[in-house]
């Protein structure tokens, strides 16, 4: 099947559930995120800061570009300037780097906090206290670039469904915990970012309202990105 079909397709199913793809380009030519592109997808992440970049120079401008992958603190001055979303954030030192960046380039940065779901231990991201911990912390409440739109997690990858619905089901009941507890009176905490082409489905029975299809949209990457995939 060709990429504008399979766009097409996801988009048909999770458009009337209110649920936005992120179409996961990582590896994929420049050529293949354009014949997305034209079949109207404009959601587009990757989970290298540098082929981000490279990417970001060469395609339409009004793509919104997220950032899936581990980010280093030096490497946000380079996708400060056009980032959509950053999903995998993960400390409150990062947190205060890219407000200090987005304060340069006179902009607000949306974000997600990544929370450590998965069963294997080589997965990024905050656990239920970390997260907390962040959430309270005094210096967070003064960072007014950065905007936190929702949670992000990456769930085990594994055959046993069961495993992985309990998985998405614990970081939905997080998310609506979170939200009532420290969100309450903003209404842009609204994004559960969750769900891949193995798991999308249930992570969709489960609350999703943001999934990152890579394989399925552009089909299989013949080139291996290193264990998990986001390291860099
Ligand atoms: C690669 C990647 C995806 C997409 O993976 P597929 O299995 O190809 O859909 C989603 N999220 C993150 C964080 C990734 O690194």
């Amino acid at each position: 099947m060709s990429i504008a079909v399979n766009i097409e397709k996801i988009n048909q199913e999770i458009e009337p559930l209110g649920i936005t793809l992120v179409a996961i380009s990582k590896t994929k030519p420049v050529e293949d995120i354009l014949e997305a592109y034209n079949a109207g997808q404009r959601v587009f992440g990757e989970n290298m800061v540098q082929e981000l970049t490279d990417k970001y120079e060469q395609l339409p401008k009004d793509i919104q570009w997220h950032l899936v992958g581990h980010l280093q603190t030096n490497k946000v001055k380079y996708i400060a300037p056009f980032i959509s979303m950053i999903e995998s954030v993960d400390s409150i030192k990062l947190l205060k780097e890219i407000n200090k960046h987005a304060i340069k380039h006179n902009r607000v940065i949306d974000c997600l906090l990544q929370v450590y779901i998965a069963e294997e231990s080589t997965k990024f991201g905050l656990d239920h206290i970390e997260l907390v911990e962040l959430l309270r912390d005094e210096e967070f409440l003064t960072l007014d670039n950065i905007r936190i739109r929702g949670l992000m997690g990456i769930a085990t990858n594994t055959e046993n469904e069961k495993e992985v619905k309990e998985e998405f089901y614990e970081l939905k009941m997080l998310f609506d915990g979170i939200k009532a507890s420290f969100f309450r009176k903003v209404d842009t905490f609204d994004t559960l970012s969750m769900g891949m082409s193995s798991d999308y489905k249930l992570a969709i029975e489960n609350g999703s309202t943001m999934i990152r299809l890579g394989s399925t949209v552009f089909g299989k990457r013949i080139i291996k990105h290193f264990k998990t995939d986001q390291n860099q």
